[in-house]
């Protein structure tokens, strides 16, 4: 499974972004991180950098 990004938490500094080593990473329309389940390699990364915790394993 997946890491995923709460749009409620996250506060799109966009730091996730640059620290996921698969690419996974983009931003939405509204600003905020979204990630591609498909693209994703589930290595944690983006939950480690998150400032305040948004990313989480579904
Ligand atoms: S878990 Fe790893 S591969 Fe998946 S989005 Fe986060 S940094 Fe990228
Ligand atoms: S690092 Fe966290 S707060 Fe920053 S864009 Fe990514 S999910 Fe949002």
């Amino acid at each position: 499974m997946a890491y995923k990004i709460d749009p409620n938490k996250c506060i799109g500094c966009h730091t996730c972004m640059g620290a996921c080593p698969a690419m996974a990473i983009s931003i939405a329309p509204d600003g905020k991180c979204v990630i591609d389940p498909n693209k994703c390699m589930s290595c944690g990364t983006c939950a480690a950098v998150c400032p305040v915790g948004a990313i989480a394993h579904e």
